[in-house]
This record gives C-alpha cells, sequence and structure tokens, in this order.
C-alpha cells in the first residue's frame, strides 16, 4: 500500500512538472508575444477598367499585408456603328471592350443639315458632317478647288536690258509674282539729231544705229531762211542746221514751188515755220521728214504733191491749215500731233487715197479736236487710229 501510494506521488510530480513547465512556456510567451505593428497603406497596383488594384502594407518584421482596390468604371467613347450587321457599339476607350451594343434593325438613317466642321481653303481641302437622331454621323471631305486668280497684272514693266514682274491674285489673299521677259530691241523710224540719222528702239529707245548724212549744199539761202533750191542738184535734198553760222530756222513761202526732180525732203529739228506753198507741187516728191521744232505749216504747203507716200506732222503743230495737203493723191498715212487743235477746211482735199490717220491721242481728245465740217471732203474712207481705239470715217 505504501508501496503503490509512493508510485502515485511520483507519476504526481512529473505531471506536475510537465504542467508547471507548460505554464511556464504559456507565460513566456504571453510575456515576449510579437504584436505586428503595420505602416500606412501604399498603392502597390493602380486599379484599372478591367483589373483590381492593390494596396500594400509592412510590419518592421518583414510582414505584409494586401488588401484590394475596386475595379473603375469604364471609360464611354461614342457610338461606333456598324453598317454591315446594323447595329451600333460604344466602347471603352480605355480597355477598348465593348460596353454597350445596340441593334438597329429595320433603322434606315434621316440626316439633317450638313454642318461645316473644318472651312475648305484654296489649298486645304474641308471637311462637313451631318448627324441622323440616332448618333450616326456622315462626314465628307469638301475638295479644296484651287486658286482663283485674277488677270496678270504688271507691276514693273519690262525694259530692253530688265526684266519686268507681273502679279496676279487670289481672293484668299494669296499672291503669284512672275518675272516678264526682257524686250527685244526694235528698230523704230530714225530721228535726226544733228547730221545722224539715228534709229532708236522703240521699247527703250536706245540708239541702234546712226548713219551720218551730207546736208544739201547750193540752196538759196534769205537770212535764216531757205528760199529755194538754188544750184543745189541734190534728188534727196538735207536741209543744213546752219549755214556760215546761221541757224536755219525756216523754210520760205514757195521755196521748193514747183520743184519737180527732188525725191525726198529732210528738215532738220531747228526748222520752226514752213510757209505757205512751200512743196505745193513738188509733184516727184515721196518722203518728207518735218524735223521736231516745226509748230507751224502754212497754207498749201504740201498741195499736189501727187506722190509723197505718208507724213508724221510733230507735237507742237496745232493747226492744220487750209489745203495743206490738197490732192495728194498718193497720200495715204499720215500721223498727227496730240497738239492739234484744229483741222481748217479742204486740209486733206481729194487725197483719195488716204487710207490711215495716226493721232497721238484718245477718242475723246480727237473729238474735241475743232474740224472744219469740210476739212476732209474727197477722201473715201479712211481709220483714225486713237490711243484707245478707232474711227472709222
Ligand atoms: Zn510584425
Ligand atoms: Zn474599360
Ligand atoms: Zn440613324
Ligand atoms: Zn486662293
Ligand atoms: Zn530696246
Amino acid at each position: 500500500m505504501k508501496k503503490l501510494l509512493y508510485q502515485y506521488t511520483q507519476k504526481h510530480k512529473v505531471l506536475l512538472c510537465l504542467i508547471a513547465i507548460l505554464m511556464l512556456a504559456i507565460l513566456c510567451l504571453l510575456i515576449f508575444r510579437h504584436i505586428h505593428s503595420y505602416g500606412e497603406w501604399e498603392l502597390y497596383k493602380e486599379p484599372s477598367c478591367n483589373s483590381y488594384g492593390i494596396e500594400r502594407r509592412y510590419c518592421n518584421c518583414g510582414e505584409m499585408q494586401d488588401r484590394r482596390l475596386d475595379m473603375l468604371d469604364h471609360t464611354e467613347g461614342d457610338w461606333e456603328f456598324d453598317e454591315i450587321n446594323s447595329l451600333r457599339q460604344k466602347r471603352c476607350t480605355v480597355c477598348q471592350s465593348i460596353i454597350t451594343t445596340e441593334s438597329l434593325t429595320n433603322h434606315s438613317h434621316t440626316f439633317g443639315e450638313w454642318i461645316t466642321v473644318q472651312q475648305v481653303t484654296c489649298t486645304t481641302n474641308g471637311l462637313q458632317s451631318r448627324a441622323c437622331d440616332c448618333g450616326f454621323k456622315q462626314e465628307e471631305i469638301i475638295k479644296a478647288p484651287g486658286h482663283t486668280f485674277t488677270d496678270w497684272e504688271t507691276i514693273i514693266y519690262a525694259s530692253c536690258s530688265e526684266v519686268g514682274l507681273k502679279k496676279r491674285s487670289c481672293p484668299c489673299g494669296h499672291s503669284e509674282i512672275q518675272e516678264i521677259d526682257t524686250l527685244e530691241h526694235i528698230m523704230g523710224n530714225w530721228i535726226l539729231n544733228g547730221i545722224y540719222k539715228e534709229y532708236p528702239c522703240i521699247n527703250c529707245g536706245d540708239i541702234l544705229k546712226s548713219e551720218a548724212i551730207q546736208t544739201s549744199s547750193g540752196l538759196n539761202i534769205n537770212g535764216s531762211s531757205i528760199a529755194g533750191i538754188g544750184t543745189c542738184k541734190d534728188v534727196d535734198i538735207v536741209i543744213p542746221e546752219e549755214v556760215d553760222g546761221v541757224c536755219i530756222d525756216s523754210i520760205n513761202k514757195k521755196a521748193f514751188q514747183y520743184s519737180n526732180s527732188i525725191n525726198s525732203v529732210i528738215i532738220p529739228n531747228t526748222v520752226k515755220f514752213i510757209g505757205d506753198y512751200a512743196f505745193y507741187e513738188a509733184s516727184s516728191l515721196k518722203n518728207i521728214h518735218l524735223g521736231n521744232g516745226i509748230y507751224d505749216i502754212g497754207e498749201h504747203a504740201f498741195g499736189s504733191c501727187a506722190n509723197l507716200q505718208e507724213i508724221s506732222i510733230p507735237e507742237g503743230v496745232t493747226v492744220l491749215r487750209e489745203n495743206t495737203f490738197e490732192y495728194c493723191s498718193s497720200l495715204h498715212s499720215v500721223s498727227l500731233p496730240n497738239t492739234l487743235e484744229s483741222l481748217e477746211a479742204l486740209v486733206f482735199f481729194y487725197c483719195s487715197n488716204l487710207t490711215d490717220i495716226y493721232f497721238n491721242g484718245s477718242v475723246d481728245e480727237w473729238n474735241s479736236i475743232e474740224k472744219h465740217e469740210n476739212w476732209s471732203v474727197g477722201t473715201d474712207s479712211y481709220t483714225i487710229h486713237c490711243t484707245d481705239g478707232n474711227i472709222k470715217s
């Protein structure tokens, strides 16, 4: 009995010991137990419209914790139309997944007015659109039509030595400038410069050719006037600008009247007056050059010059006196100056071949010249060429 009791006591002691150890261990665990202490939640992964986001936090011990963030809403785009399958749908503009689909079976679009989206210009296409109540939008390109230019306008006239410039513009404000080629020299009629016949370019005035001429000698001189043919045998008479230091300034009355051997006459720029009948019935006279100093021509001065072909009256002459060119039956072309104010009676009396009168002025200026009603009696049909138009007789 005693032994049994002893055994029991031994067992009991072991058990007690074990319990005490266990209690001690539990006590230790309770005293030294670690409680996690987490930091702030931090964004670990952004949520999107098709995936969750994650927030994460850490304890000093290295332990971490995650929590889920809700997905974002889809971002709804515009209607997209699928004509073939008769439906429309909206996609998310972020993830591109289809969010809404609607059937359009048996719907036919009814469009409103075209609305300009992008204004068309001359060089860039425009855009217009129209919409149906269903939301369908149709777009159409408006083709750029290109510029509508005005005619070329000369800014700088070309000369024989320099190019010109021309410009054209479009109402849009765009303009183009182009060069105008230089002109070619064109030799004009000669002009008298002292004893030289000079041929200027009609475009630029440059002298293209110069010819010395021999003045006639033996003419009958009276003071500063030519009084007659004298002993001169020339058929092409060149009146000198001066004789023995005296300037020749006029052709006397009847100076070459009835001279039937002369073919041409050149009158220098120093001569101012041509007297009445000066060349009356000079029947073989074909060409006459009047210097540019002349401003008065007498009556009948070239009357009955039956071979005279053409004549140019210089600027400065204001009156063509009575019968100046009467019976010049070969005269076909006359040039008249802008200074002309008056045409007296019978100026071109029976100039039966006169076809062209070149007037250095406008039609209005021609009409304002005082004309005797019989100034052209005996002529056939002629044209008056003015600078801005022609007048037919
Ligand atoms: Zn911890
Ligand atoms: Zn989405
Ligand atoms: Zn529609
Ligand atoms: Zn334009
Ligand atoms: Zn030229």
